[in-house]
């Protein structure tokens, strides 16, 4: 093989026609297809991308200036010629080389989507927010686009390496290498013969306000006139947060959280602040009206937008903010970090950490105020990210108290299944001599509310918080007060009524426990190893019988998730506690047939463990016996 052959084999230069990934195909065919009536968003996702460029190139230049000897200016350029039908947005940023052009625009990089085909609801306006969320911005070109052209030279490489791609979307796109005497990326649209009205100057300028009037770079075009070459800035191309809180209007804030965010509805809330003083940053957080569709994916990127000194220095960021509150999208601007601060050593910085405690009380102040403020929003603020807040009783112990009051809870005073009573809230209503804030947690709200535990607590008319959320049981086990009033799970240990038992209360338990003695140490006999003990219970009304584990036993909820992720359950043997004025257990006292006694214990037993929502260790063996009863049932009747 000759030298120049196994050079070309390595890096082609001549044009090439190259596949879409499959996943790339179905999306152009959606954005050809179905986002009709909200095309206009094609402007925004690709003037972002180019803003990216820039902020991309500036930070690389850090490191090695002479990537910017051929200009320090950097802009987008937007040209638009109504006749040919077509507009060019241009930037003078990083670039892309041949490999980059072909990895980034013919694949799709980040894993999602499959979730976003899943979020697709039909909504044309939901759907087209959901494109800049889930990095496919480029593609939506295509809704407004026969073809698309984009060349492109990565700043540092030379000008023969130069790179035009183009695309008709028809399942293939072809690259080439040529002569590009600017750095930067320019994508021209050739417009579909319905869509030539975005060619407009007019249309174009107030989009680019509507949508691009904050971010870091002047967007400009030609002035209007037909002879006019010289170019203006459209746009304010101020960074925001820079800005004085009392010279930026709400909409503005929106509309720069919408650009940071990727998300094209309203945030609920939003605090920007400056810090001076020992050390200098600025930050502006904002609370999103809705969940990403990653929120609970472990490696999902999460953070805040990083600047020093005004340059852009990394996206997500998540060393400024605790995981619990990783649902928090926005901006922090240091004055003190070194330019050239990496992940690796944001990671070791005393000063970050000092920011990152800043910052999460500026989060939680912003809750609170939120929840005074507006029920409303708090409600849906509650609905998006109420599970993840909870994380934060347990990771930032430091924090605990001004979490708690931010926390929402379905309760047995409120006949909805709606999470909207407060802790101040039911210590508020508390009975006079009550010392402890009850709670139960179950597969789902309605079997707390059913749940046989709370049956003499609701008796009592005593309030009981109900949950039902996986990260309920192991939350409220770190959790120990609120007020000085003690958390107690109804379904552990003992009920700890205090002072709400009187001394009739004991003495009538004391009475029902020496006349069951004979029949709790027969039940223990029949029962054996699978119980801790067998005793009468105060906590039943309803129910024959329910198992309780001790107090710091792992509870029922978290050894499924434990059991479901394989790991190993630690043993723990519940107790029997028995309801001794229900008619089955006064039957099960009268039995004279010990086999009988055995085989109904044994069913009391099952029955008391499908009652707190775990399994039974041997169905068929269950089903067998219920039917031997049955059958002596029927037997007796007959
Ligand atoms: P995202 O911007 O979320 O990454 P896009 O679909 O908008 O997703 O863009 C895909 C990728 O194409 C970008 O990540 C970037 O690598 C590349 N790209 C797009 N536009 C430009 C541009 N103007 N300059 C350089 N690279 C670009
Ligand atoms: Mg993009």
């Amino acid at each position: 093989m000759s030298e120049a052959a196994e050079t070309t084999a390595e890096k082609p230069t001549e044009k090439q026609t190259l596949g879409f990934q499959a996943e790339v195909r179905d999306l152009l065919k959606l954005m050809i297809h179905s986002l009709y009536s909200h095309r206009e968003i094609f402007l925004r996702e690709l003037i972002s991308n180019a803003s990216d460029a820039n902020d991309r190139l500036r930070f690389a230049a850090i490191a090695d200036p002479t990537l910017l000897s051929d200009g320090t200016d950097l802009d987008i350029k937007i040209d638009a010629d109504s006749k040919a039908g077509t507009i060019t947005i241009r930037d003078s940023g990083i670039g892309m080389s041949r490999e980059d052009a072909i990895a980034n625009l013919g694949t799709i990089a980040r894993s999602g989507t499959a979730e976003f085909f899943k979020s697709l609801s039909g909504d044309q306006q939901k759907d087209s927010a959901l494109i800049g969320q889930f990095g496919v911005g480029f593609y939506s070109a295509f809704i407004v686009s026969d073809k698309v052209t984009v060349v492109t030279r990565r700043a540092g490489s030379p000008a023969e390496s130069g790179v035009k791609w183009e695309s008709s979307a028809e399942g293939d796109f072809t690259v080439e290498t040529l002569n590009v005497p600017e750095r930067g990326t320019a994508v021209t649209l050739h417009l579909k013969e319905d869509a030539k009205e975005f060619a407009d100057g007019w249309r174009l300028r107030s989009l680019i306000r509507k949508y691009s009037d904050h971010i870091g770079f002047p967007v400009r075009m030609k002035k209007e006139g037909e002879a006019n070459l010289d170019y203006e800035a459209v746009n304010e191309a101020k960074a925001l947060w820079t800005l004085p809180r009392t010279e930026i209007k709400d909409e503005e804030y929106k509309q720069f959280y919408q650009h940071i965010g990727h998300d094209y509805t309203d945030p609920l809330a939003w605090s920007h602040n400056k810090v001076e003083g020992k050390r200098e940053y600025t930050s502006l957080l904002y609370i999103p009206g809705r969940a990403p569709f990653d929120l609970w994916q472990r490696d999902a990127a999460r953070g805040l937008k990083l600047y020093v000194r005004r340059v852009f220095i990394m996206d997500d960021a998540e060393q400024f903010l605790p995981q619990y509150l990783r649902f928090v999208k926005g901006i922090v601007d240091s004055s003190d970090l070194p330019l050239n601060v990496s992940r690796e050593l944001l990671q070791q910085d005393p000063e970050v950490d000092a920011i990152k405690g800043g910052l999460t009380k500026r989060v939680l102040d912003m809750l609170s105020k939120l929840m005074k403020d507006d029920a409303e929003k708090y409600a849906t603020f509650w609905k998006e990210f109420g599970a993840v807040l909870k994380e934060g009783l347990v990771q930032d112990h430091a924090n605990k108290d001004k979490i708690l009051p931010l926390l929402r809870f379905a309760s047995t005073n409120d006949p909805d299944n709606k999470p909207t009573t407060t802790l101040a809230q039911y210590v508020e209503r508390m009975k006079p001599d009550q010392e402890r804030i009850y709670f139960i947690i179950a597969e789902s709200l309605e079997a707390a509310r059913s749940s046989p535990y709370i049956e003499q607590l609701k008796e009592r008319g005593l309030e009981v918080l109900l949950m039902a959320e996986r990260i309920d049981e192991w939350v409220m086990d770190h959790l120990d007060e609120f007020e000085g009033k003690k958390f107690k799970n109804a379904s552990r240990g003992d009920l700890e009524l205090g002072k709400l038992e009187n001394e009739d209360d004991k003495k009538k338990q004391e009475e029902v426990k020496k006349e069951t003695e004979g029949l709790t140490k027969r039940i223990k006999d029949a029962l054996g190893e699978r119980v801790e003990e067998v005793r009468t219970s105060a906590r039943l009304r309803e129910s024959p019988a329910i198992l309780v584990l001790k107090e710091h036993d792992m509870g029922a909820s978290m050894r499924r998730i434990m059991a479901a992720a394989g790991q190993k359950v630690p043993e723990s043997k519940p107790a029997l506690e028995i309801n001794a004025s229900h008619p089955i257990v006064k039957y099960l006292d009268s039995e004279p047939d010990e086999e009988h006694f055995k085989e109904l214990s044994q069913l009391l037993f099952d029955q008391a463990s499908l009652a707190e929502g775990g399994q039974i260790s041997n169905p068929a063996d269950y089903v067998q016996r219920l039917n031997r009863l049955l059958v002596r049932l029927a037997g007796a009747s007959h």
